[in-house]
């Protein structure tokens, strides 16, 4: 079933979901059975699945370095097919621009298809760590909204080429990233939400915001995209802060504020047990007043570990 038909059906119920990563090449999946287990009990109707670009391996090879690029996560779309009929319930891959070629995406789009997946996120992906700026692989997608659009080609039958006589269409419902503290590279929040209008235009069902820890910020986010004309819904991401580490490394990479209120808590904990608890009661917090709102969705960024999120969930669902 779509995301979107799940929201429909809730009838303004706050549904729970939440996102994970795929284990690290050679790791077991049962790692990652082990975090959903617990958390299957808050009936998500939904579970994404991260994916993780490529990335450059250095392997000293008589005396020198060779370099080796490779996927350190690959399986997303497995990983979904496992979870959907180990589960019974919907997965969401996310579906990269940068790394992929749109032949590549095609074949995973036809994958999924077959596989009765029917939800994807299509997003543009980062840089890779040597590059200052995201460069697309030649013969893949600049920006989302590009990926936004082959997915409704599909939608519509046509492949690419158009070599084809397609009678079978495929049926995704797409979900889009935004960010109600705009996008690290874009120049203000305004053109950043003109972009993000312009992912809805190309066929995009619903958005997941970034992380935010402070709910103003989502619904002033929420207000500027209806009045840039956005009309779909829009599902808060909700991180647990989980190491002192975090204070440092949230704003650093995704360019976000974290309130003063926050800081201190976790600057005033002595161990990060205590700091995870902290994260904990914020999320809570954060997660009671989005659902008194009526958010359509709390989705939660599990990174890996499930124990924050039940002790979140149990709070709230
Ligand atoms: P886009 O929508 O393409 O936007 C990227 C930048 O380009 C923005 O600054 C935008 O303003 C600008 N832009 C857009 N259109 C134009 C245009 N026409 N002209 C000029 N500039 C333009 N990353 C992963 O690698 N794997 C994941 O699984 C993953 N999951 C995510 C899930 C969520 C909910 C979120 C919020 C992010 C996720 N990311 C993931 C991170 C994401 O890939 C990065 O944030 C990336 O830098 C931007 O992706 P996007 O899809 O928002 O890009």
């Amino acid at each position: 079933m779509k995301v979107t038909d799940h929201i429909k059906k809730a009838n303004g119920k706050t549904l729970f979901s939440f996102e994970i990563i795929p284990p690290k090449k050679g790791n077991s999946i049962q790692q990652l059975y082990n975090n959903i287990d617990p958390l299957m009990e808050f009936k998500p109707p939904f579970i994404d699945v991260t994916t993780s670009r490529e990335e450059y391996l250095y392997i000293k090879k008589d005396g020198l370095l060779d370099r080796k690029i490779t996927r350190m996560r690959p399986g997303t779309v497995g990983i979904c097919a496992a979870i959907k009929h180990k589960y019974d319930v919907d997965t969401v891959p996310h579906v990269l621009c940068g790394g992929f070629t749109k032949e590549e995406t095609e074949y995973l789009l036809v994958d999924c298809h077959y596989l009765g997946i029917n939800n994807v996120m299509a997003l543009r992906g980062d840089a890779m760590k040597h590059q200052q700026y995201f460069e697309a692989c030649e013969g893949g997608h600049q920006y989302a909204k590009d990926l936004v659009s082959q997915i409704q080609n599909l939608n519509k039958g046509h492949y690419l080429h158009d070599v084809l006589e397609a009678d079978d269409k495929s049926d995704f419902c797409i979900g889009v990233a935004g960010y109600p503290e705009k996008h690290l590279e874009a120049p203000s929040l305004k053109t950043d939400l003109k972009r993000l209008k312009q992912k809805v235009d190309a066929g995009a069902d619903y958005i997941v915001t970034q992380m935010f820890f402070d709910n103003q910020k989502y619904f002033e986010f929420v207000e500027a995209a209806k009045a840039e004309g956005i009309n779909v819904p829009i599902i808060p991401g909700i991180k647990p802060i989980a190491v002192k580490r975090h204070l440092q490394l949230l704003p650093q990479v995704f360019k976000i504020d974290l309130p003063e209120e926050l800081i201190e808590a976790v600057d005033s904990c002595k161990s990060n047990k205590d700091v995870r608890q902290v994260g904990i009661d914020w999320a809570i917090n954060q997660s009671k007043e989005l659902q008194n709102a009526g958010v359509p969705v709390l989705h939660y960024y599990s990174m890996g570990k499930s124990d924050n999120v039940k002790a979140i969930a149990s709070a709230l669902f």
